[in-house]
């Protein structure tokens, strides 16, 4: 399994993709927790499920006190990303940052102290948190969720994508990041093409992200993107055609 990797660190500024948490199930998707660490207080991005809730306290706990975690960003609404919330709202007094449309069907999950969520309008936003992190939030709707939102950090210049980006590895596969996107492709091709909602929501997604300086595209699941393999994916995600794109229509 692959450990923790400081992904960017300066003095007052790290970004740091925790251990690949498991949910226990052997086809349960293995998924990636995000941590920045800014003038010693915390961000976590997409906490995961209640089943691997106690490992990503474990890992986290080597940087930073649950006390001192001020946000948690969750993408979208999937039981990977919120299925751990309620404990993490009882251990932290944080914020959570999450796509308005999603903020009312959210107490189904058990939660309660829906005052603590801060609802992300649909055309994006940025936000200062209090210890002084900008994040710039990127709406991806329909990628796949209608409500789905990526992070931006300008400092380290990773973006944090939730699903876009997602690939399923096999476990002894370690990999940090995305080496050659061709033979990536079998990993996430089917993916994209069954979760996303079609290519003009992809093409839109692009062109936004596009206008951004990215060194890195930080999914949910499986290895980043960098360097050429960034550029790869980009190109191939413009041109690929996704679910409705894919359904037969007869008169
Ligand atoms: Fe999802």
């Amino acid at each position: 399994m692959r450990k923790n990797v400081a992904l960017y660190t300066a003095e007052n500024h790290r970004f740091i993709l925790l251990n690949e948490s498991e949910p226990g199930e052997e086809d349960g998707i293995p998924s990636n927790q995000f941590l920045i660490l800014h003038n010693g207080k915390g961000t976590l991005m997409d906490p995961g499920g209640f089943g691997v809730m106690p490992q990503v306290l474990n890992e986290l706990l080597q940087y930073v006190q649950p006390s001192d975690i001020e946000a948690l960003v969750l993408s979208h609404q999937d039981p990977d990303i919120v299925g751990g919330l309620t404990t993490w709202l009882r251990l932290t007094s944080a914020e959570v940052y999450v796509s308005k449309i999603w903020q009312r069907f959210l107490p189904h999950y058990g939660i309660t102290g829906m005052d603590r969520f801060v609802g992300i309008q649909d055309e994006g936003e940025t936000r200062v948190f209090g210890s002084g992190l900008e994040l710039q939030f990127i709406p991806a709707h329909f990628l796949h969720s209608p409500g789905q939102i990526n992070a931006y950090d300008p400092i380290s210049k990773i973006l944090f994508t939730g699903d876009i980006g997602a690939s399923e590895v096999p476990q002894d596969n370690c990999e940090v990041f995305v080496e050659d996107f061709q033979a990536h492709l079998a990993h996430t091709e089917w993916f994209h093409q069954r979760y996303m909602a079609s290519n003009r929501a992809l093409r839109y997604w692009v062109q936004q992200v596009r206008k951004l300086d990215i060194d890195i595209i930080a999914p949910q699941h499986g290895p980043l993107y960098r360097g050429q393999a960034k550029e790869d994916f980009l190109n191939w995600l413009y041109d690929l055609q996704c679910g409705s794109d894919l359904l037969t229509v007869r008169d």
